[in-house]
């Protein structure tokens, strides 16, 4: 076991006040915990045997992209309209007593809480942007390399989103932290700069995000933050674990903490009002060593799934990726199957749920348009209905009782 460090980080003042947003934030210190690499929080690890991230280092990269080489998506990609469907996003505001999600690709949701009780009609409550990426590709230049987006943003641009109050990014991979979509944002609302949310150490590769300071906050695991949005309502964001890793570069693998949030509607005590929401951002489940979407039963899955459900949970909302899991020896640490998120679904405790993380970007070996029919049999083998946990069309929104 561990020694167990304690190590006294800069926060900013505990809580900080814009016109329009009240942050409260955690202060204090931090103590290095298990998925911590050193004593600084500057480098992490997976800290549960449910990871191997050996089964993606050295030669398993190249036995990878070429193995992918002689896979073709040629059919999938002729017509994206047969397995995804697309719509203009209807972003008027949740009803009273409801959350709505609306999903924008990938892992983008839009997450719309509930309109303060005491709201006039067609109000809205707090807008919650999770992992915004409008780019055509998801890597560090448009210009050539990385995956180009195979379906549209359904709105466009940011131009095309109402007000958001608050940013959220699971981690720091080019799929999920765009620093155009950011800049172009901060830019837009410059008059009221949401709030963004981030793992640990992830600031660093923010640079060129015009988001005021005071409106930044990193979080370790099991932390969490309350944003105040004037004449809106709060939300508590805690960022809970997710079995995954980081990278910018080359050179900065794991230097950042990866995460899912839990966001939880909360009045002005701070006393939960109702409109648990549960973002899986990126994350895996277990690790197998073979093409299955079983579990090992020698191998024990994460365990944090559970714990989120039994701390945070239940959840009237989960957004679970589904997709870039094939081939399971490389990718199953990282990328949950269809089977793992319906399983995941149980964990933490959703009454409902939406698939994210496909329909996008080409990532990984398996069609694209397979993640659905996989979730379908998932849905039989664990036990859910299609009204439980279903994908949604792309630009499409899901309404559940918050
Ligand atoms: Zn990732």
């Amino acid at each position: 076991m561990r020694a167990r460090l304690f190590t006294r980080l800069r926060f900013a003042p505990p809580a900080a006040a814009m016109a329009h947003l009240t942050i409260s934030r955690p202060d204090g210190t931090r103590e290095r915990k298990d998925h911590w690499a050193n004593d600084e929080g500057t480098a992490f690890v997976n800290p549960w045997p449910s990871a191997n991230m050996k089964a993606m280092a050295g030669g398993a990269v190249a036995k990878f992209i070429w193995q992918g080489l002689w896979i073709s998506k040629k059919d999938d990609l002729a017509d994206p309209s047969r397995f995804v469907s697309t719509t203009t996003p209807d972003f008027s505001p949740a009803p009273q007593g409801s959350v709505k999600a609306t999903w924008l690709g990938h892992a983008c949701v839009l997450v719309s809480f509930p309109p303060p009780a005491d709201a006039a009609p067609g109000e809205r409550g707090v807008n919650v942007l999770f992992d915004p990426v409008f780019s055509v590709r998801c890597g560090p230049t448009q210009l050539f390399g990385a995956p180009k987006r195979y379906t549209p943003v359904p709105c466009g641009d940011v131009d095309g989103l109402p007000e958001i109050d608050v940013v959220v990014i699971s981690h720091n991979h080019y799929d999920h932290e765009d620093i155009p979509t950011l800049h172009a944002l901060y830019k837009k609302q410059a008059a009221h700069p949401p709030a963004l949310l981030v793992p640990l150490n992830t600031l660093r590769t923010l640079g060129g995000v015009a988001a005021p300071a005071d409106s930044v906050l990193e979080l370790d695991w099991w932390e969490d933050a309350t944003i105040s949005v004037e004449g809106r309502g709060s939300v508590r964001l805690t960022c809970t674990p997710a079995q995954h890793t980081t990278a910018r570069t080359p050179f900065d693998s794991a230097h950042s903490l990866w995460a899912s949030w839990a966001a939880q509607a909360v009045d002005k005590a701070g006393e939960n009002a109702g409109g648990a929401v549960w973002f899986g951002g990126d994350t895996g489940y277990c690790c197998v060593e073979s093409e299955t979407h079983e579990i090992d039963p020698s191998r024990p899955v994460c365990p944090e799934f559970e714990r989120i459900g039994r701390e945070l949970g239940p959840f009237s909302l989960a957004l679970i990726p589904i997709g870039a899991y094939a081939p399971r020896w490389f990718l199953s640490t990282v990328h949950n199957s269809p089977l793992d998120a319906a399983r995941m679904f149980k964990d933490i405790q959703a009454k409902k749920a939406i698939a994210i993380h496909w329909g996008t970007w080409d990532l990984s070996h398996e069609p694209l348009s397979e993640p659905p029919r996989l979730l379908a049999a998932a849905r039989e083998v664990v036990g859910l209905t299609p009204e439980q946990f279903d994908t949604c069309a792309l630009g499409g929104s899901v309404v559940v009782p918050a």
